[in-house]
């Protein structure tokens, strides 16, 4: 059968047609001219697909151009460092400060397509600026669902801004729709770090492992040590296997809740200002039972006194900031940090607004006074929140700078260890599994 002929459009040789016109050949029979003519439907089809293809070849050429742009332009804008003159460091506050233990309890940098190996100009935190502000252990996060809209006041669990994220940074198809693949997948991020010999990290699970480090350090080894912390138990999937198969990989540090209440808990910033949920309960004695830490940071006050009624374990704060300074809905009252504190928590302190309310490095400084004074000097250590969309006045390189601010305040030496890590290195060698 003749295909029926029509006007349209005929193929030249650079595949992407030229309008035609013309009369039906007289032999009847559609035949396959160069310049104006009629052409068959299989022509036609075959027209459809070059269009196909070139939309096809469009979509990918933007999908590209995004995937290459769009991570450093998104942290270009949600990691921020303000702009500033190099901080003065006396050569007392510097030698002091190299001879300190360091930590920090949360950066959520594995979220960022940066190689965390090399020196960026993105982001406040990479493994050479680590070790520029001379930090011995870092506490990396895995943030796996974050909503439209976030803010501290009240949000839900409707939306995630996550999904797209995942995909714009060519993330594993997996980890764009299932938030336990997000939690691997950050978590595989930080092991091929780790297996990188010239990184000089190690993967910080257990007490020996944790001396070992300490050893090293002391032996002038350069070598940091590195710990995992899921923000929010929701990578669980109500399942409670899920958190097994995390600390069975690193998992330390199990966060309750994030921005929204989940299947644990109500979160701070969430609506329902719930307790732990069964699946809480279960998940915090079974945190217990593995000798994981718990993470109450972004958890409702009532899920946090549900908490520390049900574990003898202490829980850390991650990141944040006390009320009594920076009154914003952020932070937990004054009396409950002073319960977490008696019940052996220890409480990092963060270097954005949100938590400080004076993001200077001397606003900071007076946030870590006011909890050394409200809680004692054992439960205050450092938690930068770096690359967790915030914005501060110093990357982890600057460190120093908390140190100079510090002596200029009047902090005493033994305050000052106390703070920055010694704090952070007690806590670990009691509550580490062996
Ligand atoms: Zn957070």
């Amino acid at each position: 059968m003749i295909d029926q002929c029509f006007p349209g459009v005929w193929p030249d040789d650079s595949g992407f047609g030229r309008k035609s016109t013309g009369v039906l050949p007289s032999d009847g029979v559609c035949h396959r001219l160069k310049g104006p003519g009629y052409l068959s439907s299989r022509d036609g089809d075959h027209l459809t697909m070059k269009k196909l293809a070139y939309v096809l070849l469009v979509l990918f050429t933007f999908f590209v151009v995004i995937r290459m742009a769009a991570p450093a332009m998104l942290e270009h804008r949600m990691n921020v460092v303000l702009p500033h003159a190099p901080y003065a460091i006396t050569p007392e506050a510097r030698a002091l400060h190299a001879s300190l233990f360091v930590a920090d309890l949360h950066s959520d940098s594995l979220l960022w397509s940066r190689d965390l190996s090399r020196r960026s100009d993105r982001g406040q935190m990479d493994l050479p600026r680590l070790r520029e502000g001379n930090v011995a252990l870092q506490v990396f996060s895995a943030t796996t669902k974050s909503p439209a809209g976030q803010n501290y006041a009240s949000n839900t669990a409707d939306s995630d801004r996550i999904t797209l994220l995942a995909a714009v940074q060519g993330w594993p198809i997996k980890a764009w729709g299932s938030l336990m693949a997000r939690a691997q997948y950050q978590l595989d991020k930080l092991h091929t770090l780790v297996a990188e010999p010239n990184n000089g990290l190690v993967l910080v699970r257990t007490s020996s492992e944790f001396a070992r480090l300490l050893s090293a350090r002391e032996q002038g080894e350069d070598v940091m040590g590195a710990m995992y912390l899921i923000e929010g138990a929701h990578p669980l999937e109500g399942k409670l296997e899920n958190l097994d198969a995390l600390q069975r990989r690193g998992l330390h540090f199990v966060g309750i809740t994030h921005f929204f209440d989940n299947a644990l808990a109500g979160s701070l910033h969430g609506q329902s200002g719930a307790g732990l949920t069964a699946f809480g309960r279960a998940v915090v004695t079974r945190a217990a039972e593995l000798e994981m830490t718990v993470d109450i940071a972004h958890v409702s006050p009532a899920a946090v006194r549900d908490i520390l009624a049900l574990s003898n374990r202490p829980v850390i704060l991650s990141h944040g900031g006390f009320k009594g300074v920076c009154d914003t809905d952020r932070n937990l009252s004054d009396a409950l940090m002073v319960e977490v504190a008696q019940a052996g928590g220890l409480i990092g302190v963060g270097y954005w607004d949100g938590a400080v309310c004076d993001a200077t490095p001397l606003g900071v400084v007076r946030s870590i006074r006011y909890g050394i004074d409200l809680l004692g000097l054992s439960h205050v250590a450092l938690g930068s929140d770096y690359d967790g969309t915030v914005t501060t006045h110093f990357d982890t390189s600057e460190l120093a700078v908390l140190t100079q601010t510090m002596l200029d305040e009047g902090f005493t030496e033994a305050e000052i260890r106390a703070v920055m890590g010694e704090n952070v290195k007690r806590f670990l060698l009691d509550q580490l599994p062996d």
